[in-house]
């Protein structure tokens, strides 16, 4: 027989379903009246600082029920108080932009349609560590950008070299830019490459992205200063990826500390489909389980042998393969 539920359990019960309720309420109903859009330009946790699409900023709590927000979210708030608001709603990313930190995966920033890929000209160029980058991009849905920076420490010998290196990149689809931000050579070409989208800016330490962000804005320590009244983070705000707006259109997301981006533990196949030129060849190896290392009757190999696609890219493939089972 059944067993009956006592009061007690009757009225525990239900409170969990009201508190369930609250907590899984659509997110306007009865707010939509006053509900307004927004862009989050900096997030710290569950404080965001959020604009309208008047430039006015406001520091926000974040929902709970509202999940997670990311800079560059697109959002639905209501003010609540002085000056202070309250977002209900994170609409529907396009893409999130992740980086490891050991282990983990950190989500960095939101809605972003160009990676940039910095190099610099004095380090040594590194297909692997600039296929990663695109691979990883691709995987989450962004398209890179590359820009090689400090080509006035080039001779005209070394730049031609890079020309040639970079060539491929270029016939892949890929933008590529040469600049110099001590001799603002190319900065024109790279706003332009930005004003209708959201970039952010990655490579490695040293390589002058700090140097291009304080070329692209210059207003860039009025917006920090205007982020960081409202926030209430004080100069921390600069340890938080923040989003700028380009005077000449477009935003720049400029995330402190975004390194060891590549893809995650996915598939062998994902990851050469990521590699753009190969997608004509998957699948027609004469193996379906082909590693394409010197399996005959493999696609990829004869095109290799007959110029189609680079051998630098197949040995890219094979080396960001092998790094995921090392992380396995
Ligand atoms: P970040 O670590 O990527 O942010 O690199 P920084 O912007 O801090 O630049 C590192 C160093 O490279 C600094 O000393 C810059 O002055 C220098 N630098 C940046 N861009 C250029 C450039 O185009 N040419 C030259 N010669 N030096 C540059
Ligand atoms: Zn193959």
């Amino acid at each position: 027989m059944a067993r009956r539920l006592s009061d007690q359990q009757h009225r525990r019960i239900q409170a969990r379903q009201t508190q369930l309720r609250q907590q899984h309420a659509v997110p306007l109903e009865g707010a939509a009246d006053n509900a307004r859009n927004g862009l989050v330009v900096a997030a710290f946790g569950t404080t965001l600082v959020v604009e309208e699409a008047d430039g006015a900023l406001w520091n926000c709590t974040l929902r709970r029920a509202a999940g997670r927000a990311l800079c560059g979210d697109q959002v639905l708030w209501q003010p609540h108080g002085d000056a202070q608001g309250v977002v209900l709603t994170v609409l529907t990313r396009r893409n999130q932009l992740a980086h490891r930190e050991g282990t983990r995966r950190k989500f960095m920033a939101a809605n972003v349609d160009r990676l940039i890929v910095v190099l610099s000209a004095q380090v040594a160029f590194n297909a692997v560590n600039l296929d990663r980058v695109l691979v990883g991009a691709a995987l989450q849905g962004i398209d890179a950008l590359i820009v090689l920076n400090k080509i006035d420490l080039l001779s005209s010998a070394q730049l031609s070299d890079w020309q040639t290196q970079l060539a491929g990149y270029r016939t892949l689809g890929y933008g590529v830019i040469f600049t110099s931000v001590q001799q603002h050579i190319g900065l024109d070409v790279l706003v332009e490459q930005l004003c209708a989208h959201t970039g952010v800016l990655i490579g490695a330490s040293g390589v002058g992205k700090s140097s291009l962000v304080h070329c692209l804005l210059p207003d860039r320590d009025i917006r920090i200063g205007a982020v960081s009244a409202v926030s209430g983070r004080g100069r921390h705000t600069t340890s938080a990826a923040t989003l700028y707006h380009l005077a000449a259109g477009g935003n720049l997301i400029d995330a402190p500390g975004l390194s060891d981006f590549g893809p995650d533990t996915v598939a062998p196949e994902r990851i050469a489909q990521a590699f753009v030129e190969f997608r004509p060849y998957l699948g027609t190896c004469k193996f379906r389980d082909c590693r394409h290392r010197n399996e005959p009757g493999c696609a990829l190999l004869d095109a290799v042998q007959c110029g189609a696609i680079s051998a630098q890219r197949l040995a890219s493939l094979h080396a960001l393969i092998a790094e995921q089972s090392e992380a396995k």
